[in-house]
């Protein structure tokens, strides 16, 4: 099973590889990261392949490629240190994150999922991320502030929040829209935020509000 998942893993990086993504640290985490164990009994066969696929509560475990491609800006951008994930979901693009940077916040708004994502993180021994159930509007005030924030569910503007937890010099890639999505960097220098569109994306909604 263990050499199983691993050419499995591999043989994803080298897809990913393929498709354009570059870094070498983000496609060494998809070749040793077991997505299987991010993914519900009945849909592990599809573990490996690069799609979205559902992980309960009317939520989405995210493509391969886009978590790939969302941490690959993020270091492109010179972020190493310090990052904020909104939307932990399964806790994929989580694990992903913990092994390309020194510490990782995420916040989630759905306790089930939230607890579930703790536990597979620390099966993988990756303690070098912190987690917390909030609404994800809000950021994280009191681990700000951040050189890299990725939200994983699309917001129907910037929340105002992040762009004031963001770091001097630091980076927001978000998927920002409601039926028609593009996806973003916001770069800040100073108090000066400049936007740039990098793609058409398709994300579950970041809820606003109440947590559950
Ligand atoms: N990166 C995750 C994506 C999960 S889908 C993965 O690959 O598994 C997006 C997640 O954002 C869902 O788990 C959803 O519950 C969460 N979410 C939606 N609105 C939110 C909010 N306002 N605050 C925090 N999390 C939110």
């Amino acid at each position: 099973m263990l050499s199983n998942y691993t050419r499995s893993a591999q043989a994803l990086a080298d897809l990913l590889a393929r498709e354009g993504v570059e870094d070498k640290q983000v496609l060494s985490a998809i070749a040793t990261i077991p997505r299987h164990i991010f993914i519900d009994d009945v849909l592990k066969h599809k573990a490996y392949q690069n799609t979205a696929l559902p992980i309960g509560q009317g939520q989405t475990i995210s493509q391969p490629y886009i978590v790939a491609r969302m941490t690959e800006l993020l270091r492109l951008a010179g972020v190493r240190d310090k990052v904020l994930e909104i939307g932990t979901g399964s806790g994929y693009q989580t694990a992903v994150l913990a092994k390309n940077f020194t510490k990782v916040c995420s916040v989630e708004r759905i306790k089930a999922l939230q607890w579930q994502a703790k536990r597979r993180l620390h099966k993988l021994d990756l303690y070098n991320v912190t987690m917390k159930h909030g609404d994800g509007w809000q950021g994280w005030q009191s681990q700000a502030p951040f050189e890299g924030i990725i939200v994983t569910a699309a917001a129907s503007h910037v929340p105002q929040a992040l762009l004031e937890q963001l770091a001097d010099g630091g980076v927001m890639i978000a998927p920002i829209g409601n039926d028609q999505q593009q996806l973003i960097m916001v770069v800040r220098e100073d108090n000066k935020f400049t936007q740039h569109v990098i793609a058409p994306v398709r994300f579950v909604p970041l809820v606003p509000g109440d947590i559950e």
